[in-house]
């Protein structure tokens, strides 16, 4: 075992400050990794929030957007060596012999008799073992996961800008790959909805594939952002612009992980359109007529992020078209002030990622900290929060 820092949220407030966590010791199919960065996804303040009707565990240290070097491997591994650089997305381990795993997507993990629970999370989640081991994210020093599950990072890649990849990478990354967008690129209209850190990685995979992009907004003011990235613009608040683009897309992702009614984008789509959702807002969204579905064939779909052969392949498809996350570095100490933008969506069109290894120290706020605002942030009345006994084998140490 070995004792590292983290950031953990101790409650629903979400308010993240240094933590120390227990690293399990490489089992043999483990690899132990030294982080280096980790993107912050607006999953990880839905959950340090406990907005979504899951479980929560606290203390809980986010981050699945993981980048780091191998430093120790167990007996049996034999994909990853000591001081290769890789990286962790958004699950650790899945049931492994159910249909979706066995064809290589694991992250539609049906799970399988003796093992019902599915895809596994890289935090807020607890392993399916005999020792019932609560998963902490990235946002920690080093982090030890089953070679199976970990990503190889290619050389030419910027090893920060990479992090993001690993979940808003591969989020987008998938439906576009699933939709044909990679093997008919130049002969597809595709619309990106949002253009936060999921959208600007949508517009740069898409362009990069060949296709026509536009990015829809109701912010005018991200216009020059989405054409500096190849895409066209339009403002979805404009009734104009709305009517000019009717009959225009194949496909249109939505990003939006707020409260939004999507039936004025369905005279968008072409005749057998999809319209496929990525972003999950807390409280659901407002279904179309099934008129907008029925009168041209169109679908309505969701997408989960990927696969770990598909989230290899997106990372070698990024490393052959210099593709990467547009980011701001920050330090552990900055990471609530983060928060407090994603929550606003004061963010623009890039990822914040945390500087681990420089910055997670003797520095970072330890919890009570009055250099930590208090912050009122409300707690989602549906949230099932795991009481603190259960966590009792867990073996915090405070
Ligand atoms: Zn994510
Ligand atoms: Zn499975």
């Amino acid at each position: 075992m070995q004792m590292v820092d983290s950031l953990a949220a101790r409650d629903t407030t979400g308010v993240l400050s240094k933590h120390k966590i227990q690293r399990r010791e490489c089992r043999s199919n483990d690899v132990y990794i030294n982080v280096l960065f980790c993107g912050i996804c607006h999953s990880d303040l839905h959950q340090i929030r406990a907005e979504w009707s899951i479980p929560h565990y606290y203390p809980m240290v986010p981050g699945h957007e993981i980048v780091g070097v191998v430093e120790k491997v167990g007996k049996d591994v034999s994909k990853f060596k000591i001081g290769e650089k890789v990286g962790v997305g958004v699950f650790v381990d899945s049931c492994r012999s159910c249909s979706s795993c066995k064809r290589g997507e694991e992250n539609y993990c049906l799970g399988c008799e003796g093992k019902e629970d599915r895809m596994c999370g890289t935090y807020n989640c607890c392993l399916k073992d005999n020792n019932n081991e609560i998963l902490y994210g990235g946002y920690s020093a080093s982090i030890t996961v089953d070679e199976n599950y970990v990503l190889r990072i290619p050389d030419n890649l910027p090893l920060d800008k990479a992090a993001p990849l690993l979940c808003a990478g591969i989020t987008m990354f998938s439906p576009l790959n699933f939709f044909g967008c990679l093997e008919h690129g130049a002969g597809m209209q595709v619309g990106i909805q949002g253009f936060g850190g999921l959208g600007h990685m949508g517009v740069k995979l898409a362009v990069a594939m060949g296709c026509a992009v536009t990015v829809l907004s109701r912010s005018a003011s991200k216009a020059g952002e989405a054409e500096a990235l190849g895409a066209k613009f339009l403002l979805s608040s404009d009734a104009d612009q709305m009517a000019k683009h009717e009959n225009h897309f194949d496909l249109i992702i939505s990003t939006i992980s707020g409260d939004y009614a999507i039936s004025n984008f369905f005279s968008l789509l072409k005749v057998a359109g999809k319209y496929c959702l990525v972003g999950l807002p807390p409280n659901g969204i407002h279904f179309p007529t099934a008129f907008d579905l029925v009168v041209g064939r169109k679908s309505l779909v969701g997408s989960c992020i990927g696969g770990i052969r598909e989230t290899q392949a997106m990372l070698d498809f990024c490393s052959d078209h210099n593709i990467a996350a547009d980011i701001e570095l920050i330090s552990a100490k900055d990471v609530n002030h983060a928060m407090v933008d994603l929550a606003a969506n004061r963010s623009m069109a890039r990822r914040y990622v945390i500087d681990i290894a420089k910055t997670l120290n003797d520095e970072t706020p330890v919890e009570g900290d009055d250099r930590i605002d208090p912050r009122d942030w409300k707690v989602h009345e549906k949230a099932t929060i795991i009481p603190k006994e259960a966590n009792a084998h867990a073996n915090l140490q405070k």
